[in-house]
């Protein structure tokens, strides 16, 4: 009873305190941390994002880039941070795969954080260095095979969406190839532009330009339908890979214990970002778009990432590919 009282005591102090802290949130600069490197799709959908929530805070939001080992370094440094409302984390579908793939996370996916809401759903591509042999993807797939021990495949790290697209294709293939990790498929394209490695799976926000400009050769579309912005570049599904189809879902989250209502003001100035006109016309531009902005809400990233850890940790199990 005792016991009971103090708890009433000290959780209605936390609510008071957690709903002081949000009556005059935000009051300083927020980071939003991007566990990939600079410059990549994840990296451009989070300043993309960023900006248009500051706008509507009327407080900067910076991002701080903490690539590495496939998202979970940057996962690990937002899990341990202050829950204030100061530090936010932005992530993709690796927030659900990387559970399966590394035996032991210093973090939890569902526990440790507090959804706030999806972001977009971004398409991949298939895409070579600009010389590469193949012309489409049926000719990529015997290319590779033929030359499987000299092919080199790019990704951003075990738990990235470049690998579990890899992984996939891989399978896909019936082919096992030499993958080189980088702290983010923005460092990724770099060498693919120059030339160091052979192919990678990206989304959209970072390949769509390097496409048009005609410096990188595209295969394929990882959704089930043509791409607007892409229009040439036909589905995997629809040739060479029947009923192969990925998307890379985002999601953004604060530290667990984050209080209520600075977690709703956040949702709901993310909710703004997605209605913004300049944010819907770059994503337009980069081939994706908002989520439906009821998505856009603590509720439905819960959901949805409880349900692609259920989807994607037998696939992983299956597929046999563990990280220590
Ligand atoms: N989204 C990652 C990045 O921003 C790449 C990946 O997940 O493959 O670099």
């Amino acid at each position: 009873m005792k016991l009971k009282m103090l708890c009433a005591v000290a959780c209605l102090a936390a609510f008071g305190s957690g709903l002081a802290q949000a009556q005059n949130y935000p009051n300083k600069t927020i980071t939003m941390i991007v566990p990939f490197a600079a410059g990549g799709p994840t990296d451009t959908v989070a300043r993309l994002v960023a900006q248009s929530m500051g706008t509507t805070l009327k407080q900067q939001i910076i991002i701080e880039n903490v690539g590495g080992a496939g998202g979970t370094i940057g996962a690990a440094r937002a899990a341990k941070a202050a829950p204030d409302g100061y530090t936010l984390f932005l992530h993709h579908i690796g927030q659900s795969t990387a559970p399966a793939l590394y035996r032991k996370l210093p973090y939890d996916a569902i526990t440790s954080f507090e959804p706030i809401g999806l972001i977009t759903d971004v398409p991949m591509t298939v895409v070579a260095r600009g010389n590469f042999p193949a012309k489409d993807m049926k000719e990529l797939i015997t290319y590779v095979k033929a030359n499987k021990d000299k092919v080199t495949y790019a990704h951003a790290g075990l738990g990235s969406a470049s690998h579990l697209c890899g992984m996939l294709l891989q399978t896909a293939m019936g082919v096992e190839l030499t993958t080189v990790p980088y702290k983010g498929t923005g460092p990724a394209m770099n060498d693919l532009l120059g030339g160091q490695v052979d192919f990678m799976c990206d989304q959209t926000t970072n390949t769509t330009s390097q496409i048009k400009s005609g410096k990188i050769k595209a295969y394929g579309v990882t959704t089930k339908t043509v791409v607007p912005s892409l229009p040439n570049l036909p589905t995997l599904a629809s040739g060479a890979l029947p009923n192969f189809e990925v998307g890379v879902w985002h999601g953004l989250y604060a530290p667990k214990g984050t209080p209520k209502p600075v977690v709703d003001a956040l949702a709901n100035a993310l909710r703004a970002s997605l209605r913004d006109p300049n944010v819907i016309k770059r994503f337009s531009d980069l081939g994706t778009e908002p989520v439906p902005t009821n998505q856009a809400t603590p509720e439905a990233l819960r959901t949805h990432l409880k349900q692609q850890i259920d989807l994607w940790g037998p696939i992983i199990k299956k597929a046999g590919a563990f990280a220590d």
